[in-house]
C-alpha cells in the first residue's frame, strides 16, 4: 500500500500550516484502500487558533455587502417593515449577522454540505470554521482552496482537521463560536446539541433517517422500482435521504417483488469512478460490519432475506468495503431492521392492507426525514401531502434529489427544527434587530396612547 501520498494542511487565518504535534492521520479510498492523502491531526490548539481567526475577520467580514462576494441569495437578505401603532414613527426587522459559525460536516456528501452550510453562513455576514469528517476530508479542503483562489480575505473561512472527539469538541466549547452547524449522525448531533447548550449557542442540527417509499395498490410499478432501485441503492444506500424502507400495499406486494429481486441482482458492485458501476463501496471497515451486523438482526426477528445480505470478496471488491445489494422481505413495523438507520445498501419490505395504515407506518420512526409515494389517485396523494410528518415528501419520484432553493431537513430524530437551503438556510445564521423610528419630537407610548383624529 502506498505511503507517500500528498500531505495537506489546516487552513487557518489564511494560512496554511500544520497541526502544531506534527501528527497525521491517514484518509482511504473505500474502493481500493489506497491513501488519499494524510491530514493534520489537529487538537484544541488548532480548533482555539481557527476560531481566533475568525472572531478578529468577523467585525470586518459582517459590514462587507454580501452581493460583492456572492450571486443569488445576498441580494435578498430580505428584512421587512410593517405598520407601528403610532403616528410619526416607523419600524423595521433587518437581519444581523451573528459571529464565528463552527461548520460539522459528514463524510457523505463532503462537498454539497460543507457548502449548503458556508455559503448562507457567509452571505448572512458570519466567519466560520469547517471541521470536516475525518473520512473525507479532502472534498471540503478543496472548496476552502477555491474559495481563496476567487479572492476571499484571509480568516473569513479556516478548516482544521481531527477527530470529532477533540477539534469538534473544542468548537463546541470554545466561548467564542456562537452557532454551530452540524450534520451527521443522531447519536453525534445530540452530543453537540448537549455540550453546546451548556454555553447557549444556537445549534442547528441535520441527522439520520429511515426513510421509505411507499407503493399504493394502483401505482405505476414500474416507475416505483426505478425510484426504489435509485434511492436505496445508488450511492450504496449511504444518503440521510436514502430509502431503507418499501411500504407496500398487499395487491400489488407479490408483483412488485417479482419485478424487484431480478434488478437488484442486475446491479453491478465496484469503484464509484467506474461510470459502469451502479453500486460503489461503503465508507470504511467498520461501517461494513455493521451494515452486515443487520443482516443477522433482521434473520433473528423473523424477516425473511431475499437476496444479498454478505460481504463481497470476489476478485478485486476484496480490496475495498463492499456489501452486496440486501432485500429483506416480510418485515414488520416494530423490527430493529424497520426502525434503526443501517446507512448501507438494505432495504426492508414492509406490507400493509390499506392507504391508512402505509400513512402510519410511514409516520411511526424516530426520523422523520423523507418519504415518497407512489399513485395515480389525486385525493389519495393530497391526503398524503396533508398526514405525512416528514420534511421532505415526494410523489411518484424516490425518497432522494432535494434541490437546493428549497428548505432542506426534517422532524424528530432528524432534526431540530431548522432547515438548510433556500431563504430558511439563511435563518439560522442571523439574528433578527428591529429598529422602532420615533420622529413625533415627543414621548408616545406603544400599546397605551391612543392615536387622535
Ligand atoms: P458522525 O459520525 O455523526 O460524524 C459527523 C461529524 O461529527 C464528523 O465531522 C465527526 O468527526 C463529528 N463528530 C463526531 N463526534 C463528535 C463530537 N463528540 N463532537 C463534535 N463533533 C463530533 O456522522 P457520519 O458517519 O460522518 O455521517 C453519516 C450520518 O450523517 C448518517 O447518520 C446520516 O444520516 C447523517 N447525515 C444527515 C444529513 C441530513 O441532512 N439530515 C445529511 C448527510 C448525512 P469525525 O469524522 O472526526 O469523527
Amino acid at each position: 500500500m502506498t505511503t507517500t501520498a500528498k500531505e495537506f494542511q489546516n487552513h487557518i487565518g489564511g494560512k496554511w500550516q500544520s497541526a502544531q504535534s506534527g501528527k497525521t492521520f491517514p484518509n482511504h479510498n473505500p474502493a481500493t484502500g489506497e491513501i488519499i492523502g494524510h491530514f493534520p491531526l489537529s487538537g484544541k490548539v488548532e480548533a482555539d487558533a481557527a476560531v481566533a481567526a475568525a472572531r478578529s475577520t468577523f467585525e470586518k467580514w459582517r459590514l462587507v455587502p454580501a452581493p460583492y462576494y456572492m450571486g443569488g441569495e445576498g441580494r435578498r437578505l430580505f428584512g421587512y417593515t410593517v405598520p407601528v401603532e403610532l403616528p410619526n414613527k416607523s419600524g423595521i426587522a433587518m437581519r444581523d449577522p451573528i459571529g464565528v459559525v463552527a461548520c460539522i460536516t459528514p463524510w457523505n456528501f463532503p462537498v454539497a454540505i460543507p457548502t449548503w452550510k458556508m455559503f448562507p453562513a457567509l452571505v448572512a455576514g458570519n466567519t466560520v470554521v469547517i471541521k470536516p469528517a475525518s473520512d473525507a476530508p479532502l472534498s471540503a479542503l478543496r472548496l476552502v482552496e477555491i474559495l481563496y483562489e476567487a479572492g476571499l480575505p484571509d480568516g473569513v473561512v479556516n478548516i482544521v482537521f481531527g477527530p470529532g472527539g477533540t477539534v469538534g469538541d473544542a468548537l463546541l466549547h470554545h466561548p467564542d463560536v456562537a452557532v454551530v452547524s452540524f450534520t451527521g449522525s443522531t447519536e453525534s448531533g445530540r452530543h453537540v446539541a448537549i455540550e453546546a447548550a451548556k454555553s447557549l449557542k444556537r445549534v442547528s442540527l441535520e441527522m439520520g433517517g429511515k426513510n421509505a417509499v411507499i407503493v399504493l395498490d394502483d401505482a405505476d410499478l414500474d416507475l416505483a422500482i426505478e425510484g426504489i432501485l435509485w434511492s436505496a441503492y445508488g450511492t450504496t444506500g449511504q444518503r440521510c435521504t436514502a430509502c431503507s424502507r418499501v411500504i407496500v400495499h398487499s395487491a400489488v406486494r407479490k408483483q412488485l417483488i417479482e419485478k424487484l429481486v431480478p434488478r437488484i441482482e442486475q446491479l453491478r458492485l465496484g469503484n464509484g469512478l467506474d461510470e459502469t458501476v451502479d453500486v460503489g463501496p461503503v465508507i470504511n471497515a467498520s461501517q461494513l460490519e455493521k451494515i452486515h451486523s443487520y443482516t443477522g438482526i433482521g434473520k433473528v426477528e423473523g424477516a425473511t432475506l431475499v437476496t444479498g445480505g454478505s460481504i463481497a470478496r470476489e476478485g478485486e471488491l476484496a480490496r475495498g468495503h463492499f456489501y452486496h445489494p440486501t432485500l429483506f422481505t416480510d418485515v414488520r413495523p416494530d423490527m430493529r431492521l424497520a426502525q434503526e438507520e443501517i446507512f448501507g445498501p438494505t432495504l426492508s419490505v414492509i406490507e400493509v392492507a390499506s392507504f391508512e395504515e402505509a400513512i402510519a407506518v410511514n409516520n411511526d420512526s424516530k426520523f422523520g426525514l423523507s418519504s415518497a409515494i407512489y399513485s395515480q389517485d389525486i385525493n389519495r396523494l393530497q391526503r398524503a401531502m396533508r398526514d405525512i410528518t416528514t420534511g421532505i415528501l415526494y410523489i411518484n419520484s424516490g425518497t432522494t434529489g432535494a434541490e437546493i432553493q428549497f428548505p432542506f431537513g426534517g422532524n424528530r430524530g432528524t432534526g431540530n427544527g431548522h432547515r438548510e437551503a433556500g431563504i430558511a438556510g439563511i435563518d439560522v445564521f442571523n439574528e433578527w434587530k428591529v429598529v422602532y423610528n420615533d420622529y413625533s419630537g415627543k414621548l408616545q407610548k406603544a400599546q397605551i396612547d391612543q392615536t387622535e383624529l
